[in-house]
């Protein structure tokens, strides 16, 4: 998950007071980890409360002196996190917080946790402190007791951006979420919907590549301006397509009783779960077959609407469970 991503997730949780009690965040710590955890934070204890990166709160978070957002990492000559540190910040997680709100630990380097260390975090971890969370951070997830692995939510962040991602992504699941059940005339409400986006992708291309235009002087309006934004729309419909195909792949794994731990929308889970408890697994595989149809079809330049109306009016055929 692309660390905007991530915190867009998590952020969400915060504000619905759903935020799981730690999160375990995979990846290149310096790049990716550390910074996704201190926008998280400024999130949290914002005076603003949409971490605006420059009041005194998120400030003093940036510059770990926050008395609500702790810190712990590995002594310098050990490489351990001792038990010590830890009984001490699980001790401060059990306090009242000062701000009165959120209680936040990041834990740099949590392979590093000694034997000792481990067994003291996982007794906390086993009674959360209330609005408290955690933040594992690691590119090592071998070094973890399975015992706090699994009391973590996993966060595999990845910088790769070839996935639909942001605004077209939150369009997408709304749309999936409210339509994606149903063939027939839910079918076709689905196909409109998904060409709505597709036509507002189109927009938002040509205004990508406007904006891009001064650097090269491409002229308005010229062939190799249609060229480009085409281009650009093209790349971003099969991020599309691709993110309609990995929905229902979501849909046959919950389907045929797969974990949530590895479904590529996890924050749909919900909506996911309800969907696949109206599917067979027949049905589910089904519109897999016709997802991916429909992305070759994409792929191949045919019409739009048609590939749609074809690919998504069948979903009659496996809509309901049957018998
Ligand atoms: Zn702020």
């Amino acid at each position: 998950m692309h660390p905007d991503e991530a915190y867009a997730c998590l952020v969400r949780s915060a504000r619905a007071d759903r935020m799981a009690q730690a999160y375990l965040l995979l990846g290149p710590p310096q790049e990716q980890g550390i910074p996704l955890a201190v926008r998280i934070e400024q999130a949290l204890f914002c005076e603003t409360r949409d971490g605006c990166g420059t009041c005194a709160a998120c400030r003093r978070v940036a510059e770990r002196v926050h008395p609500d957002a702790m810190w712990v990492e590995p002594q310098k000559r050990s490489r351990i996190i001792s038990i010590d540190q830890i009984r001490g910040v699980c001790a401060r997680m059990n306090q009242t917080a000062f701000a009165g709100g959120w209680k936040a630990c990041v834990i740099l380097g949590a392979d590093r946790l000694g034997d000792a260390a481990a067994n003291a975090f996982l007794k906390t971890l086993e009674e959360p402190p209330g609005r408290s969370v955690f933040f594992l951070l690691t590119d090592s997830v071998q070094g973890l007791l399975p015992t706090i692995r699994s009391r973590c939510q996993h966060v595999l962040l990845s910088e790769t951006q070839a996935r639909l991602q942001g605004e077209f992504r939150t369009a997408l699941t709304g749309i999936l979420t409210r339509f994606g059940t149903g063939g027939g005339v839910n079918g076709m409400v689905l196909a409109e919907k998904l060409a709505g986006l597709l036509k507002h992708m189109k927009a938002a291309a040509a205004a990508e590549v406007k904006e891009e235009k001064n650097e090269d002087e491409l002229e308005t309006g010229s062939e190799t301006w249609d060229a480009r934004v085409n281009a650009r729309y093209r790349e971003w419909r099969m991020l599309l397509m691709r993110a309609v195909l990995q929905w229902q792949r979501d849909l046959l794994l919950l389907t045929g009783g797969g974990g949530g731990d590895v479904l590529e929308f996890p924050e749909c889970a919900d909506a996911l779960r309800a969907q696949a408890g109206t599917l067979t697994y027949r049905a589910a595989l089904g519109r897999v077959r016709d997802a991916a149809d429909m992305y070759r079809r994409m792929e191949q330049n045919l019409p739009e609407q048609a590939v749609l109306h074809a690919g998504l009016i069948g979903w009659s055929r496996f809509a309901g469970r049957e018998a």
